[in-house]
């Protein structure tokens, strides 16, 4: 599922949130922290408020045990005269502002009271535990609340002991009833709300502010009752008697066992605090409404600004350039401005691309390119006009894949087929040749590249194309193999007659000598006593030349047929000597003087003997044809030795005609010749065979006169430096 995208306004919404509420609980945390504080100072001075008031008790309660024990050494009680002690009695009462002076003696009976006239029968006291702890400790006492048997109401009293030679004989008590100590509560003057109360050991109330008489001699709540046993001072959260939830500080006398406690209405505490309260959360309120609404109104401005640009944005991505709109939000109106300019760009790029299209279309229908595009995933086939043209379809036929590939020549269908199974699986592009069956009978070659598209999954999408026609190519493409062929069997024929050629011109010199001889020996068989020595030695030759002859054909027919020559050392002297020998009369006859300059001793190359025999009789058959014409010394010198590179060469000068400079390499061309009856073969068979040795042939003009053939040769590998 898509996310839901917040527009501007909810944006800024969240915003104003997140800004305004953190400080509200920023500033409520202060405010709680700070009434917390205030209330925990406030708490410790009202301990301290309850302590002082107290001190106050206690020191009423101090003071009247002083004056009672002062009453308690008067001469009348030591004398026994309790009479004259009432009347002394009843004058202290006044000055200790008590209500009642009684003696008791230590089993609780009352002796005298300045409440009745002297002699009155007088109550006993019910409980008397403060008489007790009297009698105990010996020291001066203050009593809890109890009810006065004479008074008939609550009272309290403080008791000092009588002795009479060191021993208690009585207890002198001064009793008031409590509303002496909500005097001393009303001089405290306390806040009104404020409540207050005198507490007596036992957690009964003595006194107390509001409400006193109703409440006087009742137990204290509970929850206090609890905190006075167990500490002297404190704070506690408790309810009133009557119900008011207060925060109450006590302070308990350890020398009375009293208590004051201040209870301070909760509600009074929590007032001010509720207020802050109340003012930070209107405040919240009110900045957050104001957030919103701003948010609401300054979202709302650019939120228009930015709806304001999605037509201009729709128009200038259609190429258009809509009016510009007057925006609230200045980022927007600089939005808008490179909108514009964006404008201006796309137009000028739509124009380049319609031109470029235009140009493209020229281009593909002057080429008479087919176009066309195929939906793998559906498919579904376009084709453009020039395509139907091409595959012959009209204009209203529909185009299938089945409907073309039945166009297509049965013999290249099933390789079309395979090609384009194979582009698909492996994407990519792909280009293919093929025979299109016309519906007119003709035939027609196409050409067709193609590429495919894959998806985002990897998957062939799409296969989109051009097709051409290549007819007229494929036609000269066979009409050249054609050609190729003939031009082969052309290049057969003449080597054949190049090898018949070569057969006369290589034999006609082995015939010429066996026939000059044959001649020789008919002139000696002609003489009335024939030498038959020499006729014997001619027969000889003839069978040498006729062997050389046998050889020469037997080695062309190896040189044609590209076969192996057996190869061996083949010493340097000894070659040209075998020729010198073997051109020994040809020289003669041609009156050519032959200078041999040997080769370094044992210098050999690895070669067919015959073979370079053949070589350098061609060349010193030249020499000589050359020389034909020159006056003077004819001179061939046949030099053998070192090459450049190691190589061994064998130098052929004369002084004939030399050969034109710019025919020095067309000589070694087959046919070419200068001579009547000359069949321009022998330097062509000789560079032919000294290739096939590693060799090379070549010719120079000397600086005087004549020319200079180099037969050069690769030493024998052991001889090789
Ligand atoms: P052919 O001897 O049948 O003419 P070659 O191939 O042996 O065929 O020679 C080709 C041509 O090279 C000769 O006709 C000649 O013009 C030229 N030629 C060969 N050797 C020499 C040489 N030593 N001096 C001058 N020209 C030469």
């Amino acid at each position: 599922m898509r996310r839901k995208i917040p527009g501007v306004r909810a944006s800024l919404a969240v915003l104003v949130v997140g800004c305004v509420l953190p400080l509200a609980s920023v500033a409520a945390f202060l405010i709680v922290d700070f009434y917390e504080r205030e209330q925990a100072v406030l708490m410790e001075n009202t301990v301290s408020r309850a302590r002082a008031i107290m001190a106050v008790v206690d020191h009423g309660f101090e003071s009247t045990a002083s004056a009672l024990q002062a009453l308690a050494t008067s001469h009348q009680l030591h004398d026994g005269d309790l009479k004259g002690f009432h009347e002394r009695a009843v004058d202290v009462l006044d000055m200790i502002h008590a209500d009642s002076i009684v003696l008791v003696d230590p089993s609780g009976a009352l002796l005298l009271s300045t409440r009745r006239p002297y002699g009155t029968p007088l109550p006993r006291l019910r409980a008397t535990p403060l008489l007790r702890r009297i009698l105990q400790t010996g020291k001066p006492g203050v009593s809890d609340m109890f009810m006065g048997p004479i008074a008939n109401q609550y009272v309290y009293t403080v008791g000092v002991p009588v002795r009479r030679d060191g021993a208690i004989v009585m207890s002198l008590n001064a009793t008031w009833t409590p509303i002496r100590l909500h005097g001393v509560l009303a001089q405290q003057k306390l806040a009104n709300t404020w409540r207050a109360a005198i507490i007596d050991s036992t957690g009964h109330i003595a006194a107390r502010t509001h409400d006193n008489t109703r409440f006087v001699g009742k137990e204290v709540v509970p929850a206090l009752l609890q905190r006075l046993r167990t500490s002297a001072e404190g704070v506690l959260e408790a309810n009133t008697l009557d119900g008011i939830p207060v925060l109450t500080a006590y302070s308990r006398s350890s020398a009375s066992g009293w208590s004051v406690a201040l209870g301070i209405p909760v509600d009074e505490l929590t007032r001010g605090f509720h207020r802050s309260l109340v003012w930070l959360i209107a405040g919240t309120v009110a900045a957050l409404a104001l957030g919103l609404v701003l948010a609401w109104r300054i979202g709302g401005g650019i939120a228009r600004s930015m709806h304001a640009l999605v037509e201009p944005a729709r128009k200038v991505a259609g190429g258009g350039m809509a009016p510009l709109p007057q925006l609230e939000v200045r980022e927007a109106n600089e939005v808008a401005l490179a909108l514009h300019d964006a404008a201006a760009v796309v137009s000028d790029a739509q124009a380049g691309m319609r031109e470029s299209e235009q140009r493209l279309a020229l281009a593909v229908n002057a080429a008479r390119m087919g176009i066309w595009v195929r939906d793998l995933v559906h498919g579904g086939i376009w084709v453009s006009d020039v395509w139907r043209e091409l595959m012959g379809f009209t204009a209203e036929q529909e185009v299938t894949m089945s409907v073309f590939l039945e166009r297509v020549h049965a013999d290249d269908r099933a390789a079309l087929m395979r090609t384009l199974y194979e582009a698909q699986e492996a994407g990519g592009g792909y280009q293919t040749e093929f025979r299109v069956q016309l519906p007119d009978g003709t035939q027609r070659w196409v050409g067709s590249h193609g590429s495919i598209e894959c998806g985002s999954d990897g998957r062939a999408r799409l296969a989109r194309g051009v097709s051409f026609d290549i007819t007229q190519r494929k036609q000269a493409e066979l009409e050249a193999q054609h050609k190729q062929k003939e031009v082969m069997h052309l290049s057969r024929v003449a080597m054949l007659g190049e090898l018949s050629g070569a057969l006369a011109h290589e034999l006609n010199q082995p015939l010429t000598a066996i026939l000059s001889n044959a001649q020789a020996a008919q002139r000696f068989m002609r003489l009335p006593q024939p030498d038959l020595d020499e006729v014997r030695d001619i027969l000889q030759d003839i069978i040498d030349e006729d062997q050389r002859a046998g050889e020469i054909i037997l080695r062309l027919r190896r040189l044609f047929s590209n076969a192996d020559m057996p190869r061996q050392a083949v010493e340097l002297n000894e070659l040209v000597s075998g020729v010198t020998v073997l051109l020994r009369n040809d020289l003669i006859n041609h009156g050519v003087k032959l200078i041999v300059e040997p080769a370094p001793a044992g210098m050999a190359v690895s070669a067919d003997p015959v073979q370079l025999q053949q070589v350098l009789v061609n060349l010193l058959m030249n020499a000589c044809d050359a020389m034909a014409d020159t006056q003077g010394e004819r001179t061939v010198t046949v030099r053998a030795g070192l090459a450049e590179e190691g190589r061994a060469d064998i130098a052929v000068s004369d002084c004939g005609s030399g050969v034109p400079q710019a025919m020095l390499e067309r000589i070694f061309e087959s046919f070419y010749t200068t001579k009547a009856r000359g069949m321009g073969l022998g330097l062509s068979i000789c560079r032919t065979i000294v290739k096939a040795h590693g060799g090379e042939l070549r010719a120079e003009n000397n600086p005087g006169q004549g020319a200079t053939f180099h037969l050069v040769l690769p030493l024998q590998e052991t001889q090789q430096p």
